[in-house]
């Protein structure tokens, strides 16, 4: 039997598990106190129900055969799980137990989780894969937003953009809706709907 060297849903779930067991509020908390960081201070107190649900969208994505060896790959090598698309990512809507609902993608909503991490407004949540759409922890990173723009322009280097895998889809995708505006705005480009995925993967 071939064993995969992949970490599984249950993997990260025990991982969060434990991190979240030892999570408490660092020296700056009380300084630093937003109701978005008393949200996740809270669900991180009493994660159950986020866990369950972080589960429930891992389940859900759909995993993809690992990408082709490329430079821009080697960063998150395995292949993606994606739940969305990359235009319009997975959103997740979480009542955290102290009453304030969290809004957010769902990679970033995973990543803070499995890592047990509290963050900035400023702090965003970068895709090593390039491909919005994904929401498998080892294939993100936290970042600064300055992280996020040069990410964005060493992938139009390499011929990618955020909106897509190869340079096709510059010609589909209007000049100004080519770097990613922040907050994101979700941009309706139907022809995402209706395409395969995998004709945007090949
Ligand atoms: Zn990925």
């Amino acid at each position: 039997m071939i064993r995969i060297n992949e970490n599984t849903i249950d993997d990260w779930l025990l991982s969060a598990q434990r991190k979240l067991e030892y999570w408490e509020p660092d020296i700056f908390f009380e300084e630093l106190r937003t109701p978005r960081r008393d949200a996740y201070a809270s669900t991180f107190q009493r994660p159950e129900a986020a866990l369950e649900l972080i589960k429930d969208k891992l389940e859900a994505a759909k995993v993809r055969a690992p990408r082709p060896f490329h430079i821009m790959n080697i960063e998150a090598p395995g292949g993606c799980w994606e739940l969305g698309t990359q235009i319009s990512p997975d959103l997740t809507t979480f009542m955290a137990p102290n009453g304030h609902k969290i809004d957010t993608e769902t990679y970033r909503f995973v990543y803070l989780l499995c890592h047990a991490i509290v963050v900035d407004e400023h702090d965003v949540v970068r895709h090593q894969c390039n491909n919005r759409a994904c929401i498998r922890p080892d294939h993100l990173l936290l970042g600064t937003q300055a992280q996020n723009v040069l990410d964005e322009d060493r992938r139009k280097y390499a011929g990618h953009t955020s909106q897509g895998r190869g340079q096709a889809l510059d010609a589909q995708v209007k000049k100004h809706l080519q770097r990613r505006p922040d907050p994101f705005v979700v941009e309706p480009l139907a022809h995402d709907e209706t395409t395969k995925p995998s004709d945007q993967w090949d």
